[in-house]
């Protein structure tokens, strides 16, 4: 029985199994131990899932989509190539796509599955990773927090006892936090974080940078050339060292050079650096700790490779992060540690932190003035507040002879409530009066046990009502369940063989979008060849263009970057 560890990122996926005493990561059938979690369909309306949905995001916009783990557990509803998707939906196509890579790789159908979840994730956004799970076809039986299987990727859970603290820099989230491992269970103890920080904004902040100095801004340069410019931002981050790295742009139509070293890239993004601080110093305060009691400080996610974030944590913990294994593989390596213990049945107890809220609630209020509004989320207890809570806020009338307010109660950090959670909602009778005379107490108290004690006092006549709310997950019915499974069902994979084709096609009309003239042109016809190529269906001509194509893209992505 192979129990396939899978790692599902909000940028990147990975999986690995154990085998003999060691994780082994899973190459994708292009080759790569990442898969980048983007769902596209093209044009004949098959699914891609990974580096060709990737290359497509800015060519295909409206039939390509990323970054929906932030939507996890969610009712929010994504269109694609006019398809309708949930985030549970989108993320069984990620891992299914694992799901045959690993079926691929080792030869053998999979059927079981341990996967990562971030410890904040509450009981919705966990089972809704379950439900991806089991509609790609595997059963899981348990996930794991991602820090957790971070911390046994050190080999942390060997030690008698001692407390650790993640640090994750993924492409868009930023996680800390703080573990204790006790008498063989894993717990954790606080948990904060930055849900907009991550190796991406690294790579806004050098655009925003370049820009500047080139004397325009983002809406001087067209899609193509901000894409371009993106591309050679990211390049750079990878590289950056003491030596400068040129890097040229176009911009309302000049050239522009700069010159990238580590010095510039410090300076352009302490801002970044300066907001790690903030949730390490929460994470700590909450948990109770100094950081003089820290065992081991362990790095994870792509964005932790840059040194001026290394130095930075470690300025912050007066100690150097443990980063050894790859940040890159940490959590997938940790799941697949798991997934050994589990065939032993000797998995580790993993216990998320009982002690805060790991999540905001609030209500739907509306935003602005003058009659035009909009409708946000209004937090009433923030993320990691220490339970149990009590507060209250005041919201007021929005219209001249309004007399009800509707309350819809929510959980979760997006400014739009309809991305959220839904809990319930209360209708609250208010006086005929003007608008902004009248106005009403909403309190929320959450306790241990995850019930929602909703008080809400209308101020001018004294009047309460109340509304508890059991925070049980809004579960997908069995029945929206079968139906998800049709759905998917229907949809059209291609051929795996086929998959580099589609990577090298995506490429190539990215190369394309970018590049003007004769270059432009040139890639136009070596695109056209290698179509007609693949038309005339022969396995061998197939494997000599393809290697040829790729070499000429790669030329031409070389090229771009001179
Ligand atoms: P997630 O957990 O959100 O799926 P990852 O851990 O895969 O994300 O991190 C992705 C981020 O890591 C991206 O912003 C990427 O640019 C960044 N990254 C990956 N490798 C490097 C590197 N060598 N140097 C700097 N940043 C990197
Ligand atoms: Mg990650």
């Amino acid at each position: 029985m192979t129990i396939l560890a899978i790692d599902l990122g909000t940028t990147n996926s990975a999986c690995a199994i154990w085998r003999d005493g060691d994780a082994i990561y899973i190459p994708n059938k292009l080759g790569d131990l990442l898969t980048p979690s983007v769902v596209g369909i093209d044009a004949r309306g098959e699914v891609l899932v990974g580096r060709a949905a990737k290359e497509r995001l800015i060519t295909n916009p409206a039939d390509t989509v990323a970054v929906f783990k932030r939507l996890m557990g969610t009712s929010h509803k994504v269109v694609i190539a006019n398809r309708t998707f949930n985030a549970v939906e989108l993320s069984s196509l990620v891992i299914k796509s694992l799901k045959e890579d690993a079926e691929a790789f080792l030869g053998c159908p999979v059927e079981q599955a341990v996967i990562s979840v971030p410890a904040y994730f509450n009981d919705n956004q966990r089972f809704a990773t379950k439900k991806a799970g089991e509609l790609a076809g595997l059963r899981v039986d348990r996930l794991i927090n991602e820090p957790t299987a971070a911390a046994m990727a050190y080999g942390l859970h060997e030690k008698k006892e001692g407390v650790f603290v993640v640090v994750d820099l993924g492409g868009g989230t930023l996680d800390v936090t703080v573990l204790e491992f006790f008498e063989g269970v894993m717990q954790v103890h606080a948990s904060a974080g930055d849900n907009f920080l991550g190796g991406e904004d690294f790579v806004d902040a050098m655009v925003d940078a370049a820009l500047k100095l080139a004397g325009c801004d983002r809406s001087g340069l067209s899609p193509t050339e901000l894409h371009q410019l993106h591309i050679k931002m990211e390049t750079a981050k990878r590289r950056i060292s003491g030596a400068a790295q040129e890097i040229t742009f176009t911009g309302a139509g000049q050239s522009h050079s700069i010159s990238v070293d580590s010095d510039w890239f410090v300076r352009v993004v302490t801002p970044l650096l300066v907001r790690l601080q903030r949730p390490i110093g929460n994470a700590l305060r909450d948990a109770g700790i100094s950081p003089s009691e820290i065992d081991e400080v362990v790095l994870v996610g792509g964005a932790t490779k840059m040194a001026a974030v290394r130095s930075a944590v470690a300025k912050l913990f007066r100690r150097l992060p443990a980063c050894t294994i790859d940040p890159d593989f940490a959590v997938v390596k940790g799941g697949a540690v798991q997934a050994g213990l589990a065939t032993k049945d000797a998995a580790l107890e993993d216990l998320v932190l009982t002690d805060v809220c790991p999540f905001t609630l609030g209500i739907n209020s509306l935003d602005g003035d003058k009659g035009e509004y909009l409708e946000v989320f209004s937090p009433i207890i923030e993320r990691n507040a220490t339970v149990p809570v009590s507060r209250v806020k005041r919201f007021y009338t929005v219209a001249d002879n309004q007399t009800e307010i509707k309350i819809s109660v929510y959980q979760g950090e997006h400014r739009q409530p309809s991305k959220n959670v839904f809990l319930g909602s209360m209708d609250i009778a208010v006086p005929n009066n003007r608008a902004m005379e009248e106005s009403v107490d909403v309190r929320f108290s959450y306790d241990m046990n995850g019930i929602l004690d909703v008080d809400v006092t209308v101020v001018s006549s004294g009047r309460k009502y109340n509304k508890v709310i059991k925070n049980s997950p809004a579960s997908l019915s069995e029945e929206e369940f079968k139906k998800s499974l049709a759905r998917l069902q229907k949809l059209k994979f291609h051929p795996r063989e086929s998959e580099k084709n589609r990577a090298l096609l995506a490429r190539g009309e990215r190369l394309y979008e970018m590049s003007l003239g004769e270059n432009r042109e040139r890639i136009g016809q070596i695109i056209s060849g290698f179509e007609a190529v693949l038309n005339r269906q022969n396995e061998v001509d197939i494997a000599k263009a393809q290697k040829e194509f790729e070499q000429r893209l790669e030329e031409y992505d070389l090229e771009e970057w001179l």
